[in-house]
């Protein structure tokens, strides 16, 4: 028995010579009639050779720049159930270090991400990344159509998750070693969501900015734009200008901006700023710089917890600080929130039209009882996640104007309860990053580049304290967990600064320079 069988292993490791020998080209190029997945159609596989831009299916974007590794494309379609699929596509570079990165989507929207398919090439891992169920950034393909409103829910990553190890295994005659995510935003609702209902399929997750509490995350913007004019517009007394948010800016940074130990701009801690536009108040006429007593009401608002009929919590205030980011004015500028406006009409009451003059608590508690797609992703038990040695990092902008950051620590907080611990340092770790806007940029120039993706150059530099990507990995292959994650300008190399983890330290200034100090 034992020759045969070594004749037998023999021509087996000739074979594998054999393919490893083939070019990434005719390795690429077979793919095209040798992949064969459940329930998939391989649309097309094409070799990359290097930097080029190539022209993208759907109507997100109309071309994609491959900027850094030669590669093999595949794009696929693959149907989840009878009444939906996903579009999406698998980057697999020639230098592969052996690990798989699944990929996230933005906003209520459904578009491949690839910005990040060339990010995560650059740094040797196989990406996969889809269009979550449907094409384009508006919520209008939810309606009628339950079975697209749980891919975007729940099943899209899972499914790429499933197909991209799949894609690996086939390319490079090897399972990934190890499998990530990344995403932010409505991507980092993905992520954490992956955590919860499928935690084996990723041993290490990044989960910016998340969308959880996604019901009451778009009462509450629905809410709050209600509080400024929408949907009256500028026709509304509550409704700010540019200009009249400037004042509250200069008067928030005035009462606040010194609480962290300088005046930079930037408050780095915006929950420990007790912010009171009462001195706006104009004594007489409005004029351009002071507001009327609506408006100084709604800035109130927006600056308070969304609270139910009881005076329980439903959602977070904005942070302060936020409204002098270039998005503000999505949720800010006097129109009804857009995500806010297609949830409510496509997933919750599945109608074209619906009228916000008088959205109420009883809108949201209807999304809430529907919860559509199970897309609430409001629960603290990773207890399995945890138990399988998964790891997640997560962060926070606190400049953030559409997601408010202090949702993350009332995240955190939940899972602390749910798990009955006082830290989750052994697994979860989440990072704010004061000055920093929605996922990235922020104030001007800022460190708050750390390799989180979003568009290209976040990855200012690539070792494990610079580029939460890496220190991920190093968490999930060396057991080295981060403790802090240094952030680095866009525009200059130079200026650093170092961001503290949540609930253990916070960001001051110690008089020379910023310091993670612990908290009291
Ligand atoms: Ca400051």
């Amino acid at each position: 028995m034992l020759l045969p069988l070594r004749g037998a292993l023999a021509a087996l490791v000739a074979s594998e010579k054999r393919d490893d020998l083939l070019s990434p080209q005719s390795r690429c190029a077979a793919l095209q009639t040798t992949l064969k997945l459940a329930n998939t159609q391989i649309l097309n596989v094409t070799y990359i050779p290097g930097p080029t831009t190539v022209s993208t299916p759907g109507s997100c974007v109309s071309s994609a720049a491959v900027n850094n590794a030669p590669l093999c494309r595949v794009q696929f379609v693959t149907n989840t159930t009878s009444t939906s699929a996903l579009h999406g596509e698998a980057w697999l570079p020639d230098v592969w270090y052996g690990r798989f990165l699944g990929l996230g989507n933005a906003q209520v929207g459904g578009c491949v991400d690839y910005t990040n398919l060339d990010y995560a090439t650059s740094l040797h891992f196989a990406v996969i990344s889809t269009d979550n169920g449907h094409d384009g950034l508006t919520g209008l393909p939810f309606l009628n159509h339950p079975e697209v409103i749980n891919d975007f829910g729940f099943r899209s990553v899972h499914t790429e998750a499933i197909l991209g190890k799949q894609i690996v295994q086939k390319y490079y005659s090897r399972a990934p070693a190890k499998s990530y995510y990344m995403g932010c935003s409505t991507g980092g609702r993905q992520g954490i969501q992956e955590a919860l209902k499928y935690p084996n399929d990723f041993d290490g997750i990044v989960a910016g900015s998340p969308a959880t509490d996604w019901n009451n995350l778009l009462g509450w913007a629905g809410m709050v734009s209600k509080a400024v004019g929408a949907p009256a517009g500028a026709a509304s007394p509550s409704f700010l200008t540019t200009a009249d948010w400037a004042l509250v800016t200069a008067e928030a940074l005035k009462q606040c901006d010194g609480l962290d130990g300088l005046v930079d701009g930037i408050i780095n801690e915006p929950n420990d700023c007790k912010f009171d536009p009462t001195p706006l108040l104009c004594a007489g006429d409005k004029t351009a710089t002071c507001l009327t007593a609506a408006q100084v009401t709604a800035v109130k608002n927006v600056f308070s917890p969304l609270r139910d009929s009881n005076g329980a919590l439903m959602y977070p205030q904005y942070d302060i600080g936020a409204q002098a980011d270039g998005l503000y004015s999505l949720i800010l500028g006097g129109n009804f929130f857009s995500f806010t406006a297609d949830w409510t009409r496509y997933a919750v009451k599945n109608v074209t039209s619906f009228d916000f003059t008088n959205y109420s608590l009883a809108d949201i508690k209807q999304s809430i009882q529907i919860n559509p797609g199970s897309t609430a992703t409001w629960n603290g038990d990773l207890s399995a996640f945890r138990r399988r040695g998964g790891k997640l990092l997560t962060f926070h902008g606190r400049r953030d104007p559409l997601i408010p950051s202090s949702n993350s620590k009332r995240m955190y907080d939940m899972i602390a309860k749910t798990l009955k611990t006082p830290s989750l340092d052994d697994f979860y770790r989440l990072f704010l990053i004061p000055g920093m806007g929605h996922c990235t940029r922020g104030i001007d120039g800022g460190p708050t580049a750390f390799g989180q993706g979003q568009f290209p150059g976040t990855n200012r530099v690539n070792d494990t304290q610079h580029n939460i990507l890496l220190a991920l990995v190093d968490w999930v292959e060396k057991g080295k967990a981060p403790n802090t994650i240094t952030g680095t300008s866009l525009t200059d190399l130079t200026m650093q600064k170092v961001h503290c983890r949540y609930p253990i330290e916070k960001s001051v200034w110690d008089g020379s320079q910023w310091v993670c100090k612990k908290c009291a």
